[in-house]
């Protein structure tokens, strides 16, 4: 069987590797290089990446390390031994910590509407911003977390989303960071597809997807198969297939994300764990991590990297990066530290953080000759790339039934 995939990001790549071991495959990317959002760029001596930060949300043991295995590729990811810190009141601590600075009042309430959520007695499309908005530092504890894993704010974070993520947690429990970075994957994804004859031609920006007569065409390729590692809408755009207004969707829309992220540079070390400091106490940036920590050649000789990331709520975003840039400043003058800014890179418009921010994925089954994998069709409660992992496990069972 000929399979014809669009767009060689990681969700892109993930298919081709597992797909190419008994199928034939061709990927077309339309950019130089592979790995969309999930690769590194040499910079100024640091490794930068397209878009994620370097780590994995469930580590060596969620659904995309379970995927990468499967592919045959050999990845050393470094589990977190906290979940993350949240920095409040000048201190880091772990979300147990936190029960310890609100009053026995508050803390009754918080243990409450945590058994509350477990027993499901929330609506499911009640917010999450909503259900901790009286307590005392919760909002904003939430509001960091949902900030930095799903570049959401807690308001506009559906409760059913909240509650899968939760049941995520407890299976595989928290991050891990990758050793070399997010390109470490993305190499081992292209070595697994060229070691199985898959093809992948870059430069090639594919303009049309047709479904038609049993058969796939990108462009005038001929396939028994496409899948496209590109958003539901813009799939949409170039084919001839409705997506959104699919018995499989009933006009549910995706609606993206926007985020900016910051990477800066110092010699001393901000923090000296492989985890994330959430930062419910900033203005706008949602949390901080070091990859270097992990892994000392993602930076310059000497230097530490430290990735921030924050949600863009205003649509002015020179402002954003402002407030963004006067929480970091804070945040170092506090430790005394210098630094230098890196780089800043904004995700928006047809690059936005994720496609479809969670709760808003479509069904990645198209029908039985189109097929999406990627951030637009993540399934519930996947965060990030193990969401894109989720999107490729449930295109996976479809062809293989
Ligand atoms: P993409 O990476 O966008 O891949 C799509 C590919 O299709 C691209 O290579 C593109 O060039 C190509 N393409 C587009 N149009 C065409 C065309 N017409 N023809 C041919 N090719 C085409 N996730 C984490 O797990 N951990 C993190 O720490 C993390 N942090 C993040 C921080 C930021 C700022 C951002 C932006 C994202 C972050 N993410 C993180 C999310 C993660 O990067 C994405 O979920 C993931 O990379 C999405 O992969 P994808 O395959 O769905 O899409």
């Amino acid at each position: 069987m000929k399979i014809g995939i669009v767009g060689a990001g990681l969700g892109g790549l993930l298919a081709g590797a597992i797909l190419s071991k008994n199928y034939d495959i061709t990927i077309y990317e339309k950019l130089p290089i592979v790995g969309g959002r999930f690769t590194n760029l040499p910079y100024k001596g640091y490794q930068l990446t397209t878009g994620a930060l370097h780590m994995v949300p469930h580590g060596a043991d969620g659904y995309l390390a379970q995927l990468i295995k499967k592919a045959g590729c050999s990845v050393n990811i470094i589990n977190s031994a906290v979940e993350g810190y949240f920095k409040i009141k000048g201190k880091d601590r772990t979300y147990k910590e936190l029960f310890g600075i609100v009053g026995f009042k508050d803390k009754l309430k918080a243990l409450k509407l945590m058994a509350d959520l477990k027993m499901g007695k929330f609506d499911d499309n009640a917010s999450f911003g909503e259900l901790l908005k009286d307590i005392p530092y919760a909002y904003e504890v939430g509001n960091s977390f949902t900030g930095w894993a799903l570049s959401l704010t807690a308001d506009d974070t559906p409760i059913s989303e909240v509650k899968e993520i939760a049941k995520h947690y407890k299976k595989f429990g928290g991050p891990g960071m990758i050793v070399g970075g997010c390109s470490s994957i993305i190499n081992e994804l292209v070595k697994v597809i060229e070691k199985n004859n898959g093809k992948i031609i870059t430069n090639y920006n594919v303009k049309n997807i047709t479904i038609e007569n049993n058969k796939g065409y990108i462009d005038s390729n001929e396939f028994d198969i496409v899948i496209s590692n590109l958003s539901p809408t813009i799939t949409e755009k170039i084919s001839n297939v409705d997506i959104i207004n699919n018995g499989n969707n009933n006009g549910k829309k995706p609606i993206p994300s926007k985020g900016i992220k910051i990477a800066i540079g110092s010699k001393e070390k901000l923090i000296n764990h492989n985890t994330i400091v959430f930062t419910p106490e900033c203005e706008r940036i949602n949390g901080f991590n070091c990859p270097s920590n992990v892994d000392k050649n993602l930076a310059k000789e000497g230097r530490n990297l430290i990735m921030v990331h924050g949600i863009q709520i205003t649509n002015n975003v020179k402002k954003e990066i402002d407030i963004m840039l006067n929480d970091i400043e804070n945040i170092y003058s506090e430790k005394n530290i210098n630094y230098e800014i890196i780089h800043i890179q904004s995700y928006r418009d047809d690059m936005p953080v994720n496609h479809a921010s969670n709760g808003t994925d479509l069904n990645p089954i198209v029908n039985d000759r189109l097929y999406l994998v990627g951030d637009g069709v993540k399934g519930k409660g996947g965060i990030e790339v193990e969401g894109v992992a989720l999107s490729v496990m449930k295109v996976m069972d479809s062809i293989n039934d």
